[in-house]
């Protein structure tokens, strides 16, 4: 304020908070049925209101209205033919949202909730995380309405051909490059490579996550959960601490959850819960990961089969429970919206110190507000899960130099990837006078390259 009157600096702010703000809403009347994606608009948009400020020209060029409007959107029928000869149809999706800096990429949802709002909110995240990485990679996302669960492998094949039958024209390896994501794992990538291939007449890195037979990296299966604890240890690191000694609890049992314990586990940390769908189980003695790994991966069975095996285990039908268990550390790696206002607030009381975000967007807004207030250290989805897609683009890169690196150094660049977001969300924050605030770290960091690659790029 000067004499009564707000600074220039604080007009220029409110002028571009009143901005947003109009962006929001628009996008809201555009697309009334898209809770999600609003979500996702609304926890990006507001924290890059000083980046905003400082850059009166974003306005003049509709950059956030290009920012939140995806470049194009493919929507599909997939029709198949179930074991018993009946013919079901489920919708296919792919949301090709920004390739300002690099081609689209993102991976694919195969989950009976997948929608419109689904897809575009994970795509619009993807591209500032793809940003984070450092690495020329724009973002999006797709997917289907399909539910694996229960499919037999005939059924799955044929679910995956048909897909990619209707998905093929529209990507490429300079394109858009797909991956895996719930539902989407080493099987459905070889599958829908294989008609990729077979209608294509190419065999080139146009899907990431592709097995170590025809294409595939090392450390990429292990990569998003091993990223999400190295970047956890890192925060830990700069604090004095680590993970040795550390109860932890994690949700999901999947690609993301169990890589997560493993590297946890390694570094010294107890594991008390996991969960699937269904329930959690609590091991208070640690989380033997081999029975899960058998359960999950091997049989792709339910998490309760646990407590059948190990003595001393409780399983808990229903999922949100597992907050209530006190632990110093905190990793949702299941999916959207797992922890709400209430399960914070009772983590907090249970004392959580951190909590890394290994799902997308798997906290509320009035979560992320509660962990902000209790001064907790929260590693959003954006920075912390940021590590399959970094060893995606690590396989990319050795498709197209056509060689192979060894586990050690896949990892090593992990490592150094994941170190190198933790500092650039660290600077963006403390450089906006929000030092530890790393939702709004990720956002303007994420942005500030998407951003300026746009300019540059004129209205397109
Ligand atoms: P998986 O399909 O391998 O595992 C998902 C796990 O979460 C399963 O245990 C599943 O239970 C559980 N789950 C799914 N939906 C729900 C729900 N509505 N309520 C309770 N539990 C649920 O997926 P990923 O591990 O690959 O992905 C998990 C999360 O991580 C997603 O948010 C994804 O977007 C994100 N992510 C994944 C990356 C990757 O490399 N795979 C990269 C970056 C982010 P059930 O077994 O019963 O189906």
């Amino acid at each position: 304020m000067v004499g009564g009157k707000p600074s220039r600096g604080a007009r220029a702010k409110e002028k571009q908070v009143q901005y947003i703000q109009a962006v929001l809403s628009d996008l809201k009347q555009k697309h009334p049925h898209e809770p999600e994606f609003h979500q996702a608009a609304e926890e990006i948009l507001l924290s890059l209101a000083p980046v905003v400020a400082q850059h009166p020209e974003y306005e003049a060029a509709a950059l956030l209205e290009r920012f939140v409007e995806p470049e194009r959107v493919v929507m599909f029928r997939v029709p198949w033919v179930d074991d018993a000869g009946k013919v079901r149809v489920n919708r296919g999706y792919r949301v090709q949202f920004n390739s300002a800096i690099g081609p689209y990429k993102g991976g694919l949802r195969f989950h009976p909730s997948v929608n419109l709002s689904v897809i575009k909110f994970l795509g619009l995240e993807q591209i500032l995380k793809n940003s984070l990485t450092g690495l020329p990679i724009g973002g999006g996302k797709g997917g289907a309405d399909f539910d694996p669960k229960g499919k037999s492998d005939g059924e799955i094949m044929r679910f995956c051909q048909s897909f990619m039958t209707g998905l093929f024209r529209h990507i490429g390896q300079d394109t858009d490059v797909p991956a895996g994501d719930i539902g989407v794992g080493g099987r459905e990538i070889g599958y829908l490579f294989g008609q990729y291939k077979r209608l294509q007449n190419e065999h080139t890195g146009v899907l990431t996550g592709r097995g170590l037979s025809y294409g595939g990296s090392l450390v990429r299966t292990e990569a998003t959960g091993y990223g999400l604890i190295y970047m956890v240890e890192e925060a830990m690191r700069r604090r004095g601490e680590g993970l040795a000694g550390k109860t932890v609890v994690i949700s999901g049992a999947g690609n993301v959850a169990i890589y997560a314990c493993e590297k946890a586990q390694a570094l010294g940390a107890k594991v008390v819960a996991m969960y699937d769908s269904d329930g959690y189980i609590y091991d208070k003695s640690g989380i033997r990961l081999e029975v899960v790994k058998q359960i999950k991966e091997a049989e792709r069975g339910r998490i309760k089969a646990y407590a059948e095996r190990v003595a001393g285990a409780e399983y808990h039908e229903g999922c949100g429970g597992v907050w209530a268990i006190p632990c110093d550390v905190a990793l949702p790696c299941a999916t959207q919206n797992e922890i709400g206002e209430a399960a914070a607030k009772l983590l907090v009381q249970n004392g959580v110190k951190y909590v890394g975000e290994g799902a997308n967007m798997p906290t509320t807004l009035a979560g992320i507000d509660v962990f902000r207030g209790a001064g907790v250290v929260f590693l959003p989805a954006k920075a912390a899960n940021a590590g399959g897609v970094a060893t995606s683009t690590l396989e990319m890169a050795q498709s197209s130099m056509r060689l192979y690196w060894s586990f050690e150094e896949v990892d090593a660049h992990l490592k150094k990837i994941m170190a190198e977001i933790y500092q650039r969300i660290d600077d963006a924050a403390a450089r906006y006078g929000k030092r530890g605030d790393y939702v709004a770290g990720a956002n303007i960091a994420g942005f500030e390259k998407v951003a300026a690659a746009m300019i540059a790029q004129g209205i397109v």
